[in-house]
């Protein structure tokens, strides 16, 4: 059977290897006659599919061991409650807003600390990106907060700020949840990384956090102990039942990762090379396009979500039942925006994004 090609934004398609495996291991893990769903988290079957899931993150996304891999829940939208809880110290934390997530996630935040907008791109209407150097950042901030992948903006940061060399010393918060493990991250430059599970690595459910040891132990007394970062590192997060059958489809995302090849490349080089060609196919068929437009800087396009409008909008959902026709799922852009989106995250092939340009060119001719 093929499969339609599935753009959703999130929970979004996975990679049919993966799917197949976790079919064929529906019934019976491997021997021990339960499904993976079935099993105790404390059993030795859970904890070696944990471990093994967590040994094959650090090793793809090369996380230095001064820093902790937590498997938690409640999403990114929980974790913007979660790191002001766990490291503002009912301080100050500075944020960047350049999308929806962003502005959602400084919201929430202000109901912890002291929050100030280091940078806005709001007046852009979010299609480009502050430059680094002009963020306000204050010195006593307990973080600085950014969403590296603005999955409703198409916003991407391409490379990280370096914050030690504007000034501060805050560790960087990044909400990595729409682009992590698309491409490699520079720990050196990070003190926290969050991100939901749904896009990039399997199902809805588990949020994974990576974080510094040192920041861990500075909870406010307020903080669930569920929510606790200390609490869930000393647990290897068994403190609470942890989402067991997320976790193995996130381990087996990783190891299909981890088999990934593109020349000499392999893994998360590998998978950065496959995003970047894909993206940059896109992107120039919308540019040369007269019907399409994406409106954001190219500087700062994401490389997961595309966002795009047709110039003549009355022809939106001719464009949507003639692309669900043909295979081509969940092209609808997000109601703040409009327009369409194509998420074309590490799962989406290079095949699905040729169908996508062949559908928009005739799509363009045939409504000429
Ligand atoms: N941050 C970003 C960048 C997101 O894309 C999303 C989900 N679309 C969230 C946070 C919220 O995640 P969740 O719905 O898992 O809470």
């Amino acid at each position: 059977m093929t499969r339609p090609f599935n753009f959703s934004a999130g929970p979004a398609n996975l990679p049919e290897e993966v799917l197949q495996q976790a079919a064929s291991e529906m019934l019976d893990w491997h021997g021990s006659g339960m499904s993976v769903m079935e099993m105790s988290h404390r059993g030795k079957e859970f904890i070696s599919i944990c471990e093994q899931a967590e040994a094959d993150f650090r090793e793809l996304m090369a996380i230095p061991e001064d820093f902790s891999i937590l498997f938690m829940q409640g999403g990114g939208l929980a974790e913007n409650a979660i790191v002001p809880l766990n490291l503002s110290r009912g301080e100050s934390a500075d944020f960047v807003v350049s999308g929806s997530w962003s502005d959602k996630s400084q919201k929430e935040a202000r109901k912890y600390c002291d929050v100030q907008i280091a940078a806005s791109s709001e007046d852009s209407g979010y299609t480009s990106l502050a430059p680094a150097a002009s963020w306000q950042l204050r010195p006593n901030a307990r973080y600085v907060h950014i969403c590296t992948n603005e999955t409703i903006n198409g916003v991407e940061f391409h490379e990280l700020p370096d914050l030690k060399a504007l000034g501060s010393n805050a560790p960087l918060v990044i909400d990595f949840s729409s682009h992590v493990a698309s491409r490699p991250v520079d720990w050196s430059r990070v003190g926290l990384a969050f991100g939901g599970a749904q896009k990039n690595l399997g199902p809805a459910g588990v949020t994974l956090v990576v974080v510094r040891k040192d920041l861990l132990g500075h909870a406010l007394p307020i903080c669930p102990s569920a929510f606790n970062y200390k609490t869930v590192a000393d647990n290897e997060s068994m403190y609470n039942t942890p989402p067991t059958y997320a976790i193995y489809i996130a381990g087996l995302t990783f190891q299909w990762l981890k088999r990934q090849k593109e020349g000499q490349a392999t893994g998360i080089a590998a998978i950065e090379l496959r995003n970047q060609a894909k993206a940059q196919r896109l992107y120039d068929a919308i540019d040369h396009s007269s019907l399409y437009m994406n409106k954001v800087d190219k500087a700062c396009r994401s490389r997961m979500n595309v966002p795009f409008l047709l110039r003549d909008e009355s022809r939106n959902d001719a464009f949507l039942a003639g692309a669900k026709a043909r295979g081509l799922l969940q092209l609808k852009g997000h109601k703040s925006v409009g327009g369409m989106r194509a998420s074309i995250y590490n799962a989406m092939p290079m095949a699905g994004v040729e169908a996508l340009v062949s559908y928009l060119q005739e799509f363009e001719k045939s409504h000429a």
